[in-house]
């Protein structure tokens, strides 16, 4: 398929998924939102189309490109194992998230890392254009990772169609400010990551920060420890954001896109700060 369709595809994925979610958002909203939509929507909107243009720039589209080259040549296991399409697909899927989760991990624990990824978590409210919210060098950064991904895994070129899809969709609706009943949550949770599962990893508790930190499947953080039910403040009161960035200056679209290379900033991993 040619790569102009693929864009496509991927932006009604992501337009009809964040549409639905907005109309959500309005009609039952899980908390109430204290910061104007408009200045936060329009640095979160903005930051992911800096990135999608930065990722185009850089890199065209190559991820794709690579599932495919690494598919024409047998690289990366998955093209030696001798396993039926939809087997070797759901063992793709499975490896992909696994991955995208541990590198999520990491953004936490090394201080470089942080830099780029607390534009996301400075976000003050949690809504679906929180899922937006990535410095476009962190979104570079996470292409590099998942092209290497791809070509080491050997993961077909549809099985990484089906898995963006799949990320676009989850990713939005896990930010969203949306209130489902507690018994489809816990329903929900057991398969999907859901917005209460996903809001503990934006409070402002350290610890509840550095747990929940899967993308599409919340068995990783089950399995591996890094699993907290429910934050120690009930989820319409709890705080978003984090202590250090609070000021309105240092969350303007310039202030986030400058706020990685602050010398002031030190090392700031895991919550603590080292200044
Ligand atoms: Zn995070």
């Amino acid at each position: 398929m040619e790569h102009f369709n693929l864009d496509y595809l991927r932006l009604s994925i992501f337009l009809g998924a964040f549409g639905l979610l907005a109309i959500a958002e309005a009609l039952r909203p899980r908390r109430k939102m204290e910061s104007g939509r408009i200045g936060r929507w329009f640095s979160n909107i903005s930051l992911t189309f800096i990135g999608v243009v930065l990722v185009r720039l850089v890199l065209g589209t190559a991820a794709f490109g690579a599932a495919q080259f690494a598919a024409d040549r047998g690289w990366g296991f998955l093209n030696d194992v001798n396993l039926s399409w939809p087997v070797e697909s759901a063992i793709g899927f499975l490896l992909l998230d696994l991955m995208i989760y541990l590198e999520h991990v990491l953004s936490h624990a090394l201080p470089f890392l942080w830099r780029f990824h607390l534009v996301h978590h400075s976000d003050l409210e949690f809504d679906v254009t929180t899922a937006l919210r990535f410095h476009p060098i962190e979104t570079l950064i996470l292409m590099f990772y998942k092209i290497g991904l791809v070509a080491a895994l050997g993961i077909d070129p549809w099985t990484l169609v089906i898995y963006e899809g799949a990320y676009i969709v989850s990713t939005q609706f896990n930010h969203a400010n949306v209130k489902l009943a507690p018994s489809v949550d816990v329903k929900l949770r057991r398969f999907i990551i859901t917005p209460d599962f996903h809001r503990v990893h934006h409070s402002m508790e350290a610890e509840e920060t550095n747990s929940n930190f899967g993308f599409c499947l919340p068995w990783w953080d089950m399995l591996l420890g890094t699993y907290r039910a429910q934050p120690a403040m009930p989820h319409n009161v709890m705080q978003i954001g984090l202590a250090e960035y609070r000021e309105p200056e240092e969350l303007s679209l310039p202030g986030l896109l400058l706020v990685p290379f602050n010398p002031r900033m030190g090392g700031y991993s895991f919550g603590k700060s080292e200044e």
